[in-house]
């Protein structure tokens, strides 16, 4: 699947990168916000999926100008190459406080590990190159230490493994109905709780959204299916409220 352009107006663009999985590996989304001329590179993935996303990246601007480097939470698809990019780029690498120590695991030089930088748990503002972008709270959606990011330009909600669909056609959809069965399972098992998935479309839908871009399937485009998938979203049962079917000793 080639780059999709979500947005691209006055200086501003956010593209979803060509899909890098190979086989046997979850599909995963790179995306890109680029703004002014400078970048940001969000979940930008593993080993496999470097040199392939690398090479996107450089074909929309030069890799001097790529600043920041998003890690919504610390799984292997997200930041298993972060060494890679903090050694090939000079961008500042942002992770949840919970991770900064663990992310070294993963390989981290070094020379490096002083351009990782913790988010708080409440979140942050940072700007690119102007553009103020929120990141926000997402945690136990589904890592502990989660967050998402809003772009208030394109306004494009960026939400990593909420919302993810497994076994898409199609990079884009415009409406939830078909799009439940690719969603459900996953929600089902990897977020954390109804309670938590309320407390997120509290926060959201105080946000003007277009879109919903997530790390793994298609983008949901247009405000009526992100309404459609905030309800969706809030009225879920999930996890822990799931649990009970689950505890019990293997026969
Ligand atoms: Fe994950």
């Amino acid at each position: 699947m080639t780059k999709l352009n979500l947005f691209d107006s006055a200086g501003h663009k956010n593209v979803l990168l060509e899909d890098a999985t190979h086989e046997g590996a979850v599909q995963a989304n790179q995306h890109l916000i680029v703004h002014n001329g400078k970048g940001m590179l969000l979940d930008p993935g593993g080993h496999r999926a470097y040199n392939q996303v690398m090479a996107d990246v450089s074909s929309e601007l030069p890799l001097k100008d790529l600043e920041v480097l998003f890690l919504s939470h610390q799984d292997p698809d997200i930041v298993a190459a972060i060494n890679g990019w903090l050694m090939t780029t000079d961008a500042t690498a942002y992770a949840s406080k919970l991770w900064k120590r663990f992310i070294p695991h993963f390989g981290m030089d070094h020379l490096v590990e002083h351009r990782l930088l913790e988010i708080p748990d409440q979140g942050m503002r940072l700007s690119l190159n102007g553009c103020e972008l929120l990141f926000l709270p997402a945690h136990f959606l589904h890592s502990c230490g989660n967050f998402q990011v809003y772009d208030p330009v394109s306004k494009i909600l960026y939400t990593g493994d909420l919302g993810a669909s497994l076994g898409n056609q199609e990079r884009v959809v415009t409406d939830l109905a078909g799009h439940i069965p690719l969603m459900e399972s996953f929600h089902q098992r990897y977020m954390a709780g109804n309670a938590v998935m309320r407390a997120w479309a509290n926060m959201v839908s105080t946000l003007d959204i277009e879109c919903i871009a997530p790390q793994h399937g298609a983008v949901m485009q247009g405000k009526a299916v992100v309404q459609q998938f905030i309800d969706w979203c809030r009225h879920l049962a999930c996890g822990i409220d799931l649990v009970e079917g689950v505890m019990r000793v293997p026969q």
